[in-house]
């Protein structure tokens, strides 16, 4: 009984699940990390793009990724227990905002957080004002100055850095540890807007290193500004770590972004379930709400999967899945709980069907899945939902 039934209530089945290629994640850590040159901090925010962020963590962390990459304070803190249970001591970076009471957190548990305008050096003054009055003795919050230079999303003015780091030096036991940005078009390689990013990140360092007075010499922050597209196609954005996600779990950060012949990568994640019920019907029958589409084939399958597992209910109609290694279009909308789909007389109940992942020599990638919802394979893997049972197959380092 795999581990995933076994800690299910009575141990029943799921009516699908997610197997991670553990091996395959550390492929991917492995290639990337010698196709960039440098250390790779990866990105296991949002439950590692849905692949369950503990076992990923750690798993990166034993294939030697210093420092491990995070939206929140939520998200590093039971990351950090997991890391913790499984006897490791990795660094955590919160990517997004946090409130005074999450810096103070951070400062008591070593995490590092992020930097993204006055309000953030604010409310780092405010929590350690409460640690001193609480008497508080700790380590220094470990800080990264995010910098907007243009995605204007996230990170501080560029104009405001110099201020803001004189402040953040003056906070007690404030140390800086890192100066980042993120970029908005990495995964279009021609698009001039990444250099001129990169050109106003490197002009600003620069102008806080001089600020500064030079770095202290053993303090130096880490420089990071790559996602996985920049990290993979902007040499000059690399720095002393990239900030990879996508890549590691095996995806191309978009549809045509081509990967250089030096680097492979190997998807992480399959989504898997078996045919529920299947029944004879008219070549023209119109199956599931609505009755949007005539069907060709005299057989459907039932899948039990549908938007409430997180497949997309935009891929009513033009999605598909494999049973007995062939491509079964999906039939009429996707509904709640399950969807139904065209398939050869062959097919029985019990059959495995492939919503993501290979079959003998048929493969449906997250990509695919993306093009035809017309949406981005981040979100095609983030939207599967805790319905769905992760299970795990073991990499070379047992985790
Ligand atoms: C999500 C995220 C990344 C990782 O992006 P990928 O395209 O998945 O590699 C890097 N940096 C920041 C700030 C992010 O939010």
């Amino acid at each position: 009984m795999s581990e995933a039934v076994r800690t299910r209530p009575r141990g029943l089945p799921c009516r699908s699940w997610v197997e991670v290629d553990l091996s395959n994640l550390e492929f991917n850590l492995v290639s990337l990390r010698n196709f960039v040159g440098v250390p790779v901090m990866a990105v296991v925010k949002a439950d590692a793009y849905g692949h369950g962020a503990s076992r990923v963590g750690v798993a990166a962390a034993k294939a030697g990724c210093p420092m491990l990459a995070v939206v929140s304070m939520e998200e590093a803190v039971a990351l950090q227990e997991a890391l913790t249970d499984a006897g490791l001591d990795c660094q955590l970076l919160v990517l997004g905002t946090c409130d005074a009471y999450e810096y103070g957190l951070a400062r008591e548990l070593g995490i590092h957080v992020s930097v993204h305008g006055p309000e953030s050096v604010e409310s780092i003054a405010a929590s350690a004002k409460r640690s001193r009055r609480d008497g508080v003795a700790g380590q220094p919050l470990m800080v990264h100055l995010k910098l907007d230079t243009g995605m204007h999303r996230l990170g501080a003015q560029v104009s405001q850095a110099e201020s803001l780091v004189r402040s953040l030096l003056e906070t007690e036991s404030v140390e800086l540890a890192g100066v980042w940005t993120h970029l908005a078009v990495a995964d279009e390689p021609d698009d001039p807007f990444t250099l001129s990013q990169l050109a106003c990140f490197e002009e600003a360092v620069s102008s806080l290193q001089t600020a500064a007075g030079g770095w202290p010499r053993q303090k130096r922050p880490l420089l990071h500004a790559a996602n996985s597209a920049a990290a993979i196609a902007f040499p000059s954005a690399r720095y002393d770590i990239v900030r990879a996600g996508i890549a590691i779990y095996g995806v191309k950060p978009s549809a045509n972004f081509t990967l250089p012949s030096e680097i492979e990568l190997r998807p992480v994640l399959s989504w898997k379930s078996r045919v529920v019920l299947t029944k004879p019907v008219e070549p023209g029958s119109r199956p599931s709400y609505g009755r949007t589409r005539a069907v060709e084939s005299s057989q459907l399958a039932v899948v039990p999967v549908g938007y409430a597992d997180g497949y997309l209910r935009s891929l009513s109609n033009v999605g598909e899945v494999l049973i007995r290694g062939r491509r079964c279009r999906i039939a009429g909308v996707v509904t709640m709980d399950h969807l139904i789909v065209e398939c050869a007389p062959d097919v029985r109940p019990g059959d495995e069907v492939v919503l993501i992942g290979r079959q003998e020599s048929e493969e449906i990638t997250s990509e695919e899945l993306a093009c035809k919802a017309g949406t981005i394979a981040y979100e095609v893997l983030c939207r599967i939902g805790p319905r769905v049972a992760r299970t795990y197959l073991p990499g070379s380092n047992r985790d």
